[in-house]
Protein backbone atom coordinates (compact mmCIF):
# COMPACT_ATOMS: atom_id res chain seq x y z
CA UNK A 1 0.00 0.00 0.00
CA UNK A 2 2.62 2.25 0.74
CA UNK A 3 4.19 1.93 -2.58
CA UNK A 4 1.00 2.71 -4.42
CA UNK A 5 0.49 5.87 -2.02
CA UNK A 6 4.00 6.97 -3.40
CA UNK A 7 2.92 6.00 -6.73
CA UNK A 8 0.28 8.56 -6.24
CA UNK A 9 1.53 11.03 -4.81
CA UNK A 10 4.66 11.04 -7.65
CA UNK A 11 1.43 11.20 -10.08
CA UNK A 12 -0.06 14.21 -8.86
CA UNK A 13 3.39 15.69 -8.90
CA UNK A 14 3.83 14.86 -12.34
CA UNK A 15 0.16 16.00 -13.12
CA UNK A 16 -0.10 19.48 -11.56
CA UNK A 17 0.72 22.02 -13.47
CA UNK A 18 4.54 23.18 -13.98
CA UNK A 19 5.36 26.03 -11.77
CA UNK A 20 3.35 29.03 -12.75
CA UNK A 21 5.51 32.45 -14.39
CA UNK A 22 6.08 34.29 -11.11
CA UNK A 23 2.79 36.43 -11.01
CA UNK A 24 4.02 39.66 -10.37
CA UNK A 25 3.36 40.92 -6.56
CA UNK A 26 0.32 43.02 -6.04
CA UNK A 27 1.78 46.17 -5.02
CA UNK A 28 0.03 48.96 -2.68
CA UNK A 29 -0.81 52.41 -4.03
CA UNK A 30 -0.22 54.55 -1.16
CA UNK A 31 -1.91 57.28 -2.21
CA UNK A 32 -4.92 56.26 -2.84
CA UNK A 33 -5.29 54.28 0.86
CA UNK A 34 -5.73 55.76 3.94
CA UNK A 35 -6.66 55.39 7.76
CA UNK A 36 -9.62 58.13 8.45
CA UNK A 37 -11.87 58.60 11.82
CA UNK A 38 -15.26 59.14 11.86
CA UNK A 39 -17.89 60.43 14.78
CA UNK A 40 -16.25 60.22 18.35
CA UNK A 41 -15.18 63.47 20.81
CA UNK A 42 -14.34 63.71 24.12
CA UNK A 43 -17.86 63.79 25.28
CA UNK A 44 -18.90 60.76 23.27
CA UNK A 45 -16.07 58.56 23.47
CA UNK A 46 -13.89 56.60 20.46
CA UNK A 47 -14.85 57.40 16.75
CA UNK A 48 -15.09 54.50 14.36
CA UNK A 49 -12.16 54.29 12.19
CA UNK A 50 -11.25 53.08 8.91
CA UNK A 51 -8.67 51.43 7.06
CA UNK A 52 -8.57 51.23 3.20
CA UNK A 53 -5.68 49.67 1.00
CA UNK A 54 -5.58 50.01 -2.62
CA UNK A 55 -3.78 47.41 -4.32
CA UNK A 56 -2.98 47.16 -8.15
CA UNK A 57 -4.86 43.27 -8.14
CA UNK A 58 -7.01 41.77 -6.02
CA UNK A 59 -5.42 39.76 -3.36
CA UNK A 60 -6.42 36.95 -0.37
CA UNK A 61 -6.16 38.46 2.64
CA UNK A 62 -6.99 38.07 6.46
CA UNK A 63 -7.74 40.37 9.38
CA UNK A 64 -7.77 39.93 12.98
CA UNK A 65 -6.85 41.50 16.42
CA UNK A 66 -4.14 40.63 19.19
CA UNK A 67 -3.80 42.08 22.69
CA UNK A 68 -1.17 43.22 24.57
CA UNK A 69 -0.76 45.90 23.13
CA UNK A 70 -4.11 46.13 20.96
CA UNK A 71 -2.68 45.46 17.44
CA UNK A 72 -4.97 45.13 13.75
CA UNK A 73 -2.98 42.45 11.98
CA UNK A 74 -3.98 42.47 8.09
CA UNK A 75 -1.95 39.90 6.67
CA UNK A 76 -2.20 40.31 2.01
CA UNK A 77 -0.88 37.49 -0.20
CA UNK A 78 1.58 38.74 -2.84
CA UNK A 79 1.75 42.24 -1.96
CA UNK A 80 4.90 44.55 -2.46
CA UNK A 81 4.90 47.69 0.09
CA UNK A 82 8.05 48.68 -1.86
CA UNK A 83 9.36 51.93 -0.63
CA UNK A 84 6.45 53.24 0.58
CA UNK A 85 6.91 53.83 4.33
CA UNK A 86 3.61 53.19 6.85
CA UNK A 87 3.98 55.91 8.94
CA UNK A 88 3.55 57.95 5.47
CA UNK A 89 -0.18 56.71 4.78
CA UNK A 90 -2.63 59.13 5.09
CA UNK A 91 -4.24 58.92 8.63
CA UNK A 92 -1.53 57.20 10.22
CA UNK A 93 -1.71 59.76 13.12
CA UNK A 94 -4.51 58.87 14.13
CA UNK A 95 -2.81 55.47 16.01
CA UNK A 96 0.57 55.14 17.65
CA UNK A 97 2.10 53.05 15.25
CA UNK A 98 1.79 51.05 11.79
CA UNK A 99 4.22 48.70 9.87
CA UNK A 100 4.45 47.05 7.37
CA UNK A 101 6.69 44.50 5.49
CA UNK A 102 7.19 40.83 4.09
CA UNK A 103 6.55 38.38 6.90
CA UNK A 104 6.64 34.77 5.51
CA UNK A 105 6.95 32.86 2.26
CA UNK A 106 4.49 35.11 -0.35
CA UNK A 107 2.96 36.82 2.60
CA UNK A 108 3.07 40.06 3.59
CA UNK A 109 1.57 41.82 6.94
CA UNK A 110 0.54 45.04 8.35
CA UNK A 111 0.22 45.97 11.93
CA UNK A 112 -1.58 48.58 13.15
CA UNK A 113 -1.03 49.22 16.95
CA UNK A 114 -4.57 50.37 17.62
CA UNK A 115 -4.75 53.20 20.76
CA UNK A 116 -7.38 51.42 22.66
CA UNK A 117 -9.54 48.45 22.17
CA UNK A 118 -11.51 47.74 19.31
CA UNK A 119 -13.82 45.57 17.53
CA UNK A 120 -13.68 44.66 13.21
CA UNK A 121 -17.16 45.43 12.67
CA UNK A 122 -16.44 44.24 8.42
CA UNK A 123 -13.72 43.78 6.10
CA UNK A 124 -14.17 43.45 2.66
CA UNK A 125 -12.44 43.49 -0.93
CA UNK A 126 -14.22 45.58 -3.32
CA UNK A 127 -12.18 44.62 -6.88
CA UNK A 128 -13.74 46.27 -9.04
CA UNK A 129 -12.90 49.67 -10.94
CA UNK A 130 -10.91 51.75 -10.55
CA UNK A 131 -8.15 49.49 -8.36
CA UNK A 132 -9.21 46.73 -6.35
CA UNK A 133 -9.55 47.69 -2.41
CA UNK A 134 -9.82 46.13 0.50
CA UNK A 135 -11.53 48.18 3.65
CA UNK A 136 -12.00 47.27 7.28
CA UNK A 137 -13.99 49.36 9.43
CA UNK A 138 -13.09 49.07 13.54
CA UNK A 139 -15.42 50.25 15.93
CA UNK A 140 -14.86 51.08 19.42
CA UNK A 141 -15.89 48.62 22.57
CA UNK A 142 -14.71 48.31 26.33
CA UNK A 143 -11.82 46.46 27.72
CA UNK A 144 -14.33 43.78 28.60
CA UNK A 145 -15.72 43.40 25.10
CA UNK A 146 -12.57 43.37 23.50
CA UNK A 147 -11.86 39.85 21.94
CA UNK A 148 -8.29 39.44 20.74
CA UNK A 149 -7.39 36.41 18.24
CA UNK A 150 -6.96 33.83 20.93
CA UNK A 151 -3.94 32.46 19.34
CA UNK A 152 -2.16 35.92 19.67
CA UNK A 153 1.46 33.99 20.70
CA UNK A 154 1.32 32.40 17.10
CA UNK A 155 0.07 35.06 15.28
CA UNK A 156 3.12 37.58 16.86
CA UNK A 157 5.63 34.95 15.26
CA UNK A 158 7.49 36.68 12.41
CA UNK A 159 6.16 39.92 12.58
CA UNK A 160 7.72 42.70 10.61
CA UNK A 161 9.52 44.89 12.29
CA UNK A 162 10.96 44.95 16.08
CA UNK A 163 8.61 45.83 18.67
CA UNK A 164 5.80 43.63 17.61
CA UNK A 165 7.11 40.93 20.56
CA UNK A 166 6.71 42.75 24.09
CA UNK A 167 8.51 40.67 26.72
CA UNK A 168 6.36 41.01 29.81
CA UNK A 169 4.93 44.49 29.60
CA UNK A 170 5.86 46.87 31.28
CA UNK A 171 4.74 49.56 34.09
CA UNK A 172 6.22 47.71 37.09
CA UNK A 173 8.71 49.64 38.61
CA UNK A 174 8.34 52.73 35.96
CA UNK A 175 8.66 55.96 37.64
CA UNK A 176 7.87 59.03 35.57
CA UNK A 177 8.25 62.18 36.41
CA UNK A 178 5.40 64.94 35.82
CA UNK A 179 6.11 68.68 36.16
CA UNK A 180 3.43 71.00 36.52
CA UNK A 181 5.01 74.71 35.22
CA UNK A 182 5.23 77.82 36.81
CA UNK A 183 3.96 77.99 40.96
CA UNK A 184 5.20 80.33 43.45
CA UNK A 185 5.92 83.74 42.37
CA UNK A 186 5.73 82.49 38.88
CA UNK A 187 1.97 82.01 37.80
CA UNK A 188 2.63 81.57 34.37
CA UNK A 189 -0.05 82.67 31.98
CA UNK A 190 -3.17 84.55 33.81
CA UNK A 191 -6.67 84.73 32.15
CA UNK A 192 -10.29 85.06 32.86
CA UNK A 193 -9.55 84.63 36.65
CA UNK A 194 -7.24 81.78 35.80
CA UNK A 195 -3.84 81.13 36.40
CA UNK A 196 -1.31 78.59 34.53
CA UNK A 197 0.27 77.23 37.69
CA UNK A 198 -2.59 76.24 39.38
CA UNK A 199 -4.09 74.74 36.64
CA UNK A 200 -1.82 72.81 35.53
CA UNK A 201 -0.79 71.83 39.39
CA UNK A 202 -4.51 70.33 39.89
CA UNK A 203 -4.45 68.46 36.47
CA UNK A 204 -0.81 67.17 37.45
CA UNK A 205 -2.11 65.67 40.66
CA UNK A 206 -5.34 64.04 39.05
CA UNK A 207 -2.71 62.23 36.57
CA UNK A 208 -0.90 61.30 39.24
CA UNK A 209 -3.40 59.80 40.79
CA UNK A 210 -4.37 58.16 37.77
CA UNK A 211 -1.04 56.85 37.28
CA UNK A 212 -0.87 55.42 40.63
CA UNK A 213 -3.62 53.53 39.91
CA UNK A 214 -2.26 52.08 37.00
CA UNK A 215 0.83 50.84 39.05
CA UNK A 216 2.82 53.38 37.69
CA UNK A 217 5.48 55.63 39.82
CA UNK A 218 5.42 59.02 39.70
CA UNK A 219 7.89 61.47 40.89
CA UNK A 220 6.03 65.25 41.27
CA UNK A 221 8.26 68.51 40.72
CA UNK A 222 6.45 70.43 42.69
CA UNK A 223 2.97 69.62 44.64
CA UNK A 224 2.41 72.89 46.22
CA UNK A 225 2.39 76.38 44.97
CA UNK A 226 6.25 76.77 45.12
CA UNK A 227 8.99 78.17 42.50
CA UNK A 228 11.33 75.34 41.46
CA UNK A 229 14.08 76.22 38.95
CA UNK A 230 13.83 74.66 35.78
CA UNK A 231 17.15 72.90 36.11
CA UNK A 232 16.29 71.53 39.34
CA UNK A 233 13.30 70.00 37.82
CA UNK A 234 14.68 67.80 35.54
CA UNK A 235 17.66 67.23 38.68
CA UNK A 236 14.65 66.14 40.89
CA UNK A 237 13.32 63.75 37.80
CA UNK A 238 16.87 61.88 37.12
CA UNK A 239 17.61 61.64 41.01
CA UNK A 240 13.64 59.70 41.06
CA UNK A 241 15.08 57.45 38.08
CA UNK A 242 12.69 59.02 36.10
CA UNK A 243 12.01 57.04 32.46
CA UNK A 244 9.96 59.93 31.56
CA UNK A 245 10.00 63.75 32.02
CA UNK A 246 6.85 65.24 31.44
CA UNK A 247 5.90 68.91 31.41
CA UNK A 248 2.55 70.21 32.25
CA UNK A 249 1.55 73.69 30.79
CA UNK A 250 -1.45 75.75 29.93
CA UNK A 251 0.07 79.05 28.20
CA UNK A 252 -0.86 82.19 26.54
CA UNK A 253 -0.77 83.42 22.64
CA UNK A 254 -1.79 86.59 21.22
CA UNK A 255 -5.83 85.50 20.31
CA UNK A 256 -6.32 83.47 17.32
CA UNK A 257 -2.27 82.20 17.19
CA UNK A 258 -2.89 78.89 19.62
CA UNK A 259 -5.86 76.48 20.26
CA UNK A 260 -5.65 73.11 21.15
CA UNK A 261 -3.75 70.58 22.61
CA UNK A 262 -0.04 70.69 22.01
CA UNK A 263 2.76 68.52 22.37
CA UNK A 264 6.46 69.81 22.42
CA UNK A 265 9.90 68.09 21.98
CA UNK A 266 13.07 69.34 22.25
CA UNK A 267 14.27 71.63 19.12
CA UNK A 268 16.96 74.44 19.54
CA UNK A 269 16.90 75.26 15.90
CA UNK A 270 13.06 75.31 15.33
CA UNK A 271 12.31 78.40 13.63
CA UNK A 272 8.26 78.70 14.42
CA UNK A 273 7.73 82.20 16.05
CA UNK A 274 5.39 81.11 18.51
CA UNK A 275 7.20 78.12 20.06
CA UNK A 276 10.13 80.55 20.10
CA UNK A 277 8.30 82.98 22.19
CA UNK A 278 6.73 80.25 24.66
CA UNK A 279 10.54 78.75 25.01
CA UNK A 280 11.83 82.36 26.00
CA UNK A 281 9.61 83.09 28.28
CA UNK A 282 9.79 79.93 30.26
CA UNK A 283 13.35 80.59 30.88
CA UNK A 284 12.93 84.38 31.89
CA UNK A 285 11.40 83.38 35.29
CA UNK A 286 14.93 81.10 35.94
CA UNK A 287 16.41 84.51 35.12
CA UNK A 288 14.40 86.26 37.97
CA UNK A 289 14.93 84.24 40.89
CA UNK A 290 18.92 84.17 40.24
CA UNK A 291 19.15 80.78 38.11
CA UNK A 292 21.09 81.95 35.01
CA UNK A 293 20.94 78.79 32.49
CA UNK A 294 22.95 80.10 29.91
CA UNK A 295 26.77 79.14 29.08
CA UNK A 296 26.15 75.59 31.09
CA UNK A 297 27.65 73.75 28.50
CA UNK A 298 30.68 73.70 26.65
CA UNK A 299 31.52 72.23 23.39
CA UNK A 300 32.29 68.87 24.58
CA UNK A 301 29.22 69.21 27.34
CA UNK A 302 27.16 69.73 24.34
CA UNK A 303 28.12 66.63 21.77
CA UNK A 304 28.24 64.19 24.48
CA UNK A 305 24.25 65.56 24.89
CA UNK A 306 24.09 65.40 20.93
CA UNK A 307 25.26 61.75 21.88
CA UNK A 308 22.71 60.96 24.32
CA UNK A 309 20.20 62.62 22.72
CA UNK A 310 20.06 59.87 19.70
CA UNK A 311 18.40 57.57 22.33
CA UNK A 312 16.17 60.15 24.11
CA UNK A 313 14.89 62.29 20.89
CA UNK A 314 13.60 58.97 19.06
CA UNK A 315 11.42 57.51 22.68
CA UNK A 316 10.44 61.10 22.71
CA UNK A 317 8.82 60.94 19.38
CA UNK A 318 7.50 58.46 20.18
CA UNK A 319 5.78 59.28 23.22
CA UNK A 320 4.37 62.77 21.54
CA UNK A 321 2.41 60.15 19.20
CA UNK A 322 1.32 58.08 21.52
CA UNK A 323 -0.17 61.22 22.90
CA UNK A 324 -1.49 62.78 19.90
CA UNK A 325 -3.07 59.16 18.62
CA UNK A 326 -4.76 58.98 21.91
CA UNK A 327 -5.90 62.61 22.11
CA UNK A 328 -7.37 62.12 18.50
CA UNK A 329 -8.86 59.06 19.49
CA UNK A 330 -10.72 60.58 22.40
CA UNK A 331 -11.53 63.63 20.77
CA UNK A 332 -9.39 66.19 22.29
CA UNK A 333 -9.22 69.55 20.58
CA UNK A 334 -5.63 69.49 19.16
CA UNK A 335 -3.59 72.19 17.12
CA UNK A 336 -3.34 72.11 13.62
CA UNK A 337 0.25 71.51 14.15
CA UNK A 338 -0.19 68.91 17.38
CA UNK A 339 3.97 68.13 17.52
CA UNK A 340 5.93 70.58 17.41
CA UNK A 341 9.67 71.56 18.39
CA UNK A 342 10.57 74.18 20.24
CA UNK A 343 13.72 75.04 22.62
CA UNK A 344 12.08 74.63 25.95
CA UNK A 345 14.82 74.44 28.99
CA UNK A 346 13.16 72.03 31.11
CA UNK A 347 13.08 69.71 27.60
CA UNK A 348 16.90 70.34 27.91
CA UNK A 349 18.34 66.89 29.59
CA UNK A 350 19.30 64.61 26.82
CA UNK A 351 19.08 61.56 29.23
CA UNK A 352 15.56 61.31 29.58
CA UNK A 353 12.84 61.28 26.96
CA UNK A 354 10.91 64.19 27.88
CA UNK A 355 7.96 66.36 26.79
CA UNK A 356 6.18 69.46 27.54
CA UNK A 357 2.09 69.51 27.07
CA UNK A 358 0.32 72.57 26.50
CA UNK A 359 -3.12 70.83 27.96
CA UNK A 360 -4.46 74.23 25.65
CA UNK A 361 -3.98 77.92 25.95
CA UNK A 362 -5.30 79.83 28.56
CA UNK A 363 -5.70 82.25 25.94
CA UNK A 364 -8.11 81.00 23.99
CA UNK A 365 -12.10 81.28 25.37
CA UNK A 366 -12.90 77.34 24.08
CA UNK A 367 -9.66 75.33 25.85
CA UNK A 368 -9.97 78.21 29.14
CA UNK A 369 -13.44 76.20 29.86
CA UNK A 370 -12.02 73.22 28.91
CA UNK A 371 -9.65 73.52 31.09
CA UNK A 372 -12.26 74.38 34.28
CA UNK A 373 -14.16 71.93 33.29
CA UNK A 374 -13.99 68.66 35.97
CA UNK A 375 -15.41 66.23 32.93
CA UNK A 376 -12.67 67.27 30.29
CA UNK A 377 -10.32 67.38 32.56
CA UNK A 378 -10.80 63.73 33.63
CA UNK A 379 -11.03 62.78 30.43
CA UNK A 380 -7.79 64.32 29.30
CA UNK A 381 -6.50 62.30 32.81
CA UNK A 382 -7.47 59.45 31.08
CA UNK A 383 -5.71 60.24 27.60
CA UNK A 384 -2.36 61.32 28.82
CA UNK A 385 -2.73 58.51 31.74
CA UNK A 386 -3.12 55.94 28.52
CA UNK A 387 -0.58 57.30 26.43
CA UNK A 388 1.83 56.81 28.90
CA UNK A 389 1.35 53.04 30.02
CA UNK A 390 0.67 52.46 25.93
CA UNK A 391 4.44 54.47 25.53
CA UNK A 392 5.98 52.65 28.37
CA UNK A 393 5.05 49.21 27.29
CA UNK A 394 5.75 49.97 23.86
CA UNK A 395 9.45 51.55 24.62
CA UNK A 396 10.47 48.07 27.22
CA UNK A 397 9.46 45.90 24.17
CA UNK A 398 11.90 48.18 21.85
CA UNK A 399 14.30 48.48 24.46
CA UNK A 400 14.10 44.19 24.58
CA UNK A 401 14.34 43.37 21.15
CA UNK A 402 17.21 46.03 21.02
CA UNK A 403 19.13 44.18 23.24
CA UNK A 404 18.69 40.77 21.36
ZN1 LIG B 1 3.79 77.63 30.87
Amino acid sequence: MRGLALIIALLTLMLSPPPAVAQEAARLVPGASALTSSGGGWLRGPPDMQLRLTLTRAVPYRVFLVGDPIRLIVDLKDVDFANAKAQDLFGADLVPAIRWGHYRRGWSRMVVELPGPYRVASAGLRTGAPQPQITVALEPVSEAEFAPRPSAATALRDLPAPADLPEAPITEGLVVALDPGHGGFDPGAQAGGETEADLVLEFALDLRKALEARGVNVAMTREDDSFVALEDRMTLAREAGARLFLSLHADALPKGQAAGATVYLWNPASDNRAARQLAMRHGRDDLLAGVDLAGQDDALAGALMDFARTDTQPRSENFARWLTSRMALMGIGMHGRPVQGAAFAVLKSPDMPSALLELGFISDDADRANLTNPLWRARMVEVVADAITGWARDDAARASMLRH
